[in-house]
């Protein structure tokens, strides 16, 4: 059977218009905002008008930070499946947009207005009802807090029903919240029992300005400094109760299922952000090399070249391993293909990747590559956030241990 790795025809004009994206907008301001971090990128406001014209018009639809999950559910089974709201392509769209804008910059990306993973949980377990008063609104996804990051059954905000009031009463702290204080609704997962442990965790959308709230500071950080991460303590905050995402039911069969179906669609996306970055890493340093007479040429082996160009050589097909395994997670995600392992093995492959490689090529570009000339040193602090969060590295080679041997997180932790 003959394997077509070539960008499908229908998503060329996305990835070219992603593409311009990065160079004119991203690029323009990476160092900007690197060096400003916490203000926001207004340049991004202008940006979220002219993405929703094109969405608007099916031009571009799925390549914004979506992206990071706007429209796309992964059709596992989840009820965005059920309702037919999966496009086929969609998750590959949103992948190849993704790779694209992050090539540009991934902090920028991630503080994209109207989008963020809050999303994702949206389109994967909202009803019809639910989709319309949020599809396309920021929101951000507040899962870890100071006890419970890896581990996120262990997490204690509680949701009590309030018999009264007919509404949740969260009381907890959530931290690490990307797009937290700029996002306009925060998707906060907590326990409805923490007695049933994690088939009673749910999530629940809060809006930002909901008095029960409270932003307790933002993060400096190594690198996405464009992006804002943000720390809450919820107190008595009050949530109506259409506002829980999927089933109120604690079904101890199902477990953690609902929730935990989001991150089937978007770990690969994490991974295409990873590839998207050691992308540009590989083009800036082959220039630099180009630059310094090296010449890199495929068509020699490798022990018959200079060292720079046989180890720039060796990157690419490491990057290209990651970037194959990423489009096939994708592409199951879209096929209604269970995906989680393949969603894992891809975001391991690829968030480890992206940090070698960047690393590597500061190495390579020398001093060059170390000074603030340059945007090598900061995509190399960027892209270990890839590797980090929505699952680290070696969280994700735990579930891929556990799929392939069928052990349970019990058995196996
Ligand atoms: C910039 C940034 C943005 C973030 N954005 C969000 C967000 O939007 N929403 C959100 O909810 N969270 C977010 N996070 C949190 C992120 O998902 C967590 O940091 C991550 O899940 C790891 O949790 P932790 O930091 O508590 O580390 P820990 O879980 O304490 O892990 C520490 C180390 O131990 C390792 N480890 C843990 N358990 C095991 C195990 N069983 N076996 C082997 N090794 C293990 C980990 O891999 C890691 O190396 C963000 C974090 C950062 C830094």
């Amino acid at each position: 059977m003959a394997i077509n790795l070539e960008v499908p025809r229908k998503f060329e004009q996305l990835v070219d218009q992603a593409h311009t994206v990065a160079v004119e907008i991203f690029r323009r301001n990476s160092r900007k905002y690197d060096l400003a971090e916490h203000t926001y990128p207004k340049e991004l406001d202008m940006l979220a008008a002219i993405l929703d014209g094109m969405n608007e018009g099916g031009g571009m639809s799925g390549a914004g930070a979506g992206t990071v999950g706007s429209g796309a559910s992964s059709g596992n089974g989840t009820s965005g499946a059920e309702r037919g709201g999966n496009r086929n392509g969609s998750n590959m769209a949103s992948l190849l947009g993704l790779v694209e804008l992050c090539w540009g910059d991934v902090g920028l990306l991630l503080t994209m207005p109207r989008q963020g993973l809050g999303q994702a949980a949206i389109a994967a377990v909202a009803g019809e009802e639910q989709l319309q008063r949020f599809g396309g609104k920021w929101a951000a996804m507040a899962i870890t807090e100071p006890e419970a990051g890896s581990d996120s059954a262990a997490i204690r905000t509680t949701a009590r029903w309030d018999d009264d009031e007919q509404e949740y009463v969260l009381n907890g702290e959530k931290i690490f919240v990307t797009s937290g204080d700029r996002a306009e609704l925060i998707v906060v997962w907590a326990s409805l029992d923490p007695s049933q442990g994690r088939a009673a965790i749910k999530s629940f959308v809060v809006e930002r300005d909901n008095p029960g709230l409270k932003l307790d500071r933002l993060e400096h950080k190594l690198g996405i400094r464009a992006s804002d991460t943000a720390n809450f303590v919820l107190t008595d905050c009050r949530v109506p109760r259409e506002n829980l995402l999927g089933s109120p039911e604690i079904d101890s069969k199902r477990g953690f299922g609902g929730v935990m179906q989001t991150f089937d669609n978007t770990r690969p996306l994490v991974a295409g952000m990873a590839i998207g970055v050691a992308r540009a890493c590989l083009d800036r340093t082959r220039e630099l090399l180009g630059e310094a007479g090296v010449e890199v040429d495929y068509d020699r082996p490798l022990h018959s070249q200079p060292a720079a160009a046989a180890e720039y050589i060796s990157m690419e097909s490491d990057l290209e391993a990651a970037r194959l395994l990423t489009l096939r997670a994708a592409w199951m995600a879209d096929n209604r293909k269970p995906n989680s392992l393949q969603a894992s093995m891809a975001k391991a492959k690829a968030g480890r990747t992206g940090t070698d490689i960047a690393l590597r090529c500061v190495a390579l570009a020398g001093s060059i590559g170390y000074g603030e000339g340059e945007l090598l040193e900061k995509w190399a602090r960027d892209v270990k956030i890839l590797d980090i969060f929505e699952g680290t590295q070696q969280i994700q080679l735990l579930i891929v241990a556990r799929l392939l041997l069928g052990k349970t997180s019990a058995e196996l932790k």
